[in-house]
Formats: structure tokens, C-alpha cells, sequence
């Protein structure tokens, strides 16, 4: 896990390994603190399965967007109807939600 801080004050971004809520002080300004911003996955881990949604067998987020894409472009062969799927985020969802 990769965890991306920011400084408060000079916006500096820094990556690191560490797990914490700041960091030191920032190493450019020598003022502000180097928040924890988002923290970021190394592997792009998926379960191997068989996805119902592309009917095909996917090991990782790429290949699902990829298979997803792939869908769309042959229904919107078959069809004439243009659609374009997208692997949706669970965040947007819940942002959509009433
Ligand atoms: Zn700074």
C-alpha cells in the first residue's frame, strides 16, 4: 500500500510506505505538515472470476474495463444503439443515492 501525503501549506505531494495520519515536517517548506491525502493499492487485485456482467473471466480491473468496453462496442455493432459501459465507482453510486 502506497500511502500519498500532502503538505498543509506548499501543497508538496509525497509518497510513502508509512501508515500515518502526517508525516514530518515537509521537507520543501519547513512549515506545513504532510497530511495523509488518499492511500493507493500497489497490485491491481481482483479476484479471478467469472463476471456475469461481461461473460468473460477477469483477474483485474484493467481486463474488466477492457471485456466492458470490448461488450459495449459489439452490442453497439449489433444494435446501431451506441452505449458505453463503465465500470461504475462505489463512490458515485452512494453520490447519486437520494
Ligand atoms: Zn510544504
Amino acid at each position: 500500500m502506497i500511502y500519498a501525503y500532502q503538505c498543509t501549506k506548499c501543497r508538496l505531494r509525497v509518497d510513502s510506505t508509512r501508515r500515518a495520519d502526517h508525516l514530518d515536517l515537509c521537507p520543501e517548506c519547513l512549515i506545513g505538515l504532510l497530511q495523509r491525502k488518499w492511500q493507493v493499492s500497489i497490485k491491481d487485485t481482483m479476484p479471478e472470476h467469472f463476471n456475469q456482467t461481461t461473460q468473460t473471466h477477469v483477474s483485474s480491473m484493467r481486463q474488466f474495463t477492457d471485456d466492458l468496453k470490448r461488450n459495449g462496442e459489439a452490442y453497439s455493432e449489433r444494435t446501431g444503439i451506441e452505449v458505453n459501459y463503465k465500470p461504475k465507482d462505489w463512490a458515485d453510486l452512494a453520490a447519486e443515492a437520494p
